[in-house]
């Protein structure tokens, strides 16, 4: 096995069975995601809309391809077509978009309800009332092509565990009351998107259902 997927295999063993593990590819080339896939690892996340369309045309397509970064949604008419999951939901009218994306290419669009756990006023995210709101709305009642199968959530970047860790807390609280409140006999919803190199064994310990890794799998990005 080469390099990556020796980190991945590396890492599957050291984390729980029910955790997702997503390798998050951004800025790295495709050889690296291809010794990946060689060895039978075909789920990978890019955070730029352009850069994941690109790796889907140049990579084979039984990747399962999962945005996690920021998207405009004037740009998800690129990756409608083939994209699996949505991590970072923060509009409404992000969904309503995704929905008719999702009609044209005759598809179904996962998503994720991003809430803004961190204290930094640069993370992007819901609060758990915004949700509400829209889920409350007679508008999103007529969604049919989006499906909202949980939440996704960044913690502040610190070496505070106890930071850390009572956000992630936070978000698996709202993603419980979200369940119990609208979804809870929907068994798709099951998902919380949180941890990333840093602080993924604290998100485990506190629910995560999928960890978003970068440079622990692929090394430093490339700028
Ligand atoms: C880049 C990125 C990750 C992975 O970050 P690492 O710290 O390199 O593991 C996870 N989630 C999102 C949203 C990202 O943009």
């Amino acid at each position: 096995m080469g390099l990556i997927s020796d980190n991945i295999q590396s890492f599957l063993e050291k984390i729980p069975e029910n955790v997702q593990l997503i390798p998050i590819s951004k800025t790295k080339p495709n050889d690296m995601i291809l010794d990946a896939w060689q060895n039978g690892f075909k789920v990978f996340g890019e955070n730029k809309v352009q850069e994941l369309a690109r790796k889907y045309e140049e990579l084979p397509k039984d990747i399962q391809w999962h945005m996690v970064g920021h998207l405009q949604s004037n740009k998800i008419k690129y990756i409608a077509p083939f994209v699996h999951l949505v991590h970072g939901i923060d509009s409404f009218k992000l969904i309503k978009i995704m929905d008719k994306e999702a009609k044209k290419a005759g598809r179904i669009l996962n998503g994720l309800f991003q809430l803004h756990i961190a204290s930094e006023e640069t993370k992007f995210g819901f609060s758990q009332d915004e949700i509400f709101e829209i889920l409350d709305s007679r508008e999103y009642a007529e969604i049919e092509n989006v499906r909202m199968i949980g939440v996704m959530g960044m913690a502040t970047l610190t070496n505070a565990e106890s930071i850390i860790s009572k956000e992630f807390k936070e978000l698996y609280d709202i993603y419980l009351n979200l369940k119990s409140r609208y979804f809870q006999n929907n068994e798709d919803f099951k998902e919380v998107s949180m941890g990333m190199s840093g602080d993924y064994e604290i998100a485990i310990d506190e629910g995560s259902s999928m960890i978003r890794i970068g440079s622990a799998i692929f090394g430093e990005r490339y700028k």
